[in-house]
């Protein structure tokens, strides 16, 4: 009796401090910061234009809109897209190593050796190289 008690006691504090961080993971989430410029906040804000210019479709197709009103909206809302995409391109040019070229340049597809133009084999591993 006294055992188990005694063993009550000491894995009652041991209990809470292992479910503490399962009460407390949501408050922290909510008081984070939002960062405004991260790739998902610009993601969700390329969406939500994406709904809301599905949706005020919808709006007028049904009547609840005028052609004015949603000539108005569409323009706001693909603005708002249009925003979010440049400022998602921007962040991959930044991600992006600098002087790695990314235009045409052309790998083998057998070991991933970067190609001259107009190379026929392969400098890295010999492979025929498709014209
Ligand atoms: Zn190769």
């Amino acid at each position: 009796m006294n055992s188990t008690v005694a063993l009550i006691v000491l894995l009652l504090p041991l209990a809470s401090y292992a479910l503490w961080p399962l009460f407390t993971a949501d408050a922290e989430d909510s008081t984070e910061p939002v960062d405004e410029s991260s790739t998902p906040a610009l993601e969700q804000r390329k969406n939500a234009a994406y709904a809301a210019l599905k949706e005020a479709e919808f709006d007028r197709r049904t009547g609840k809109l005028s052609d004015e009103d949603y000539e108005k909206l569409v323009a706001r809302y693909k603005n708002q897209a249009l925003e979010a995409i440049a400022a998602l391109e921007k962040q991959r040019g930044a991600d992006r190593s600098p002087g790695v070229p990314t235009g045409k340049a052309k790998f083998c597809a057998q070991c991933g050796t970067a190609l001259g133009d107009g190379a026929k084999f392969c400098a890295g591993c010999g492979a025929k190289l498709a014209a």
